[in-house]
């Protein structure tokens, strides 16, 4: 595999695509409904055969970062439109709001969290099969 095939790493970490070869999905699911199944890893990557269970995959860590960030991102957007402040209650809406997002987003969340492990862990081309070519 020649280094001008390589795509791009970020657009496959956020279309949670295979950490070795980024081509293949890493999840069983495309969607992340069911939701009981949103976590389900394949066994191994079905292009370059990197094993995904191998490591013990726990993004707990980058999960609790991935969703601090996001109740500071609404903040970002909360702040100017609806305006903070002690002297009301707008600082309780909005935690309300933000808790409501995240758990919204805690699917996406969590798989994005595994996703990150997974690529700090194990890298382009880290797969056997990939450094054969
Ligand atoms: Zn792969």
């Amino acid at each position: 595999m020649s280094d001008s095939k390589k795509p791009a790493l970020l657009p496959a970490l956020l279309t949670m695509k295979c950490p070795s070869c980024r081509q293949s999905t890493v999840f069983v699911n495309k969607s992340i409904f069911p939701l009981g199944k949103c976590l389900a890893l394949k066994d191994e990557c079905e292009v370059c055969g990197e094993r995904m269970k191998s490591e013990s995959n726990n993004g707990g860590g980058i999960n609790y970062a991935l969703t601090m960030m996001l109740f500071f991102l609404n903040l970002l957007w909360y702040w100017p439109i609806f305006g903070l402040s002690y002297k009301d209650y707008s600082v309780f809406y909005y935690l309300i709001v933000s808790t409501v997002v995240v758990v919204l987003m805690q699917p996406y969340l969590m798989r994005l969290s595994r996703m990150l492990y997974l690529y700090i862990y194990i890298g382009f081309g880290h797969s056997r099969r990939v450094v054969q070519d």
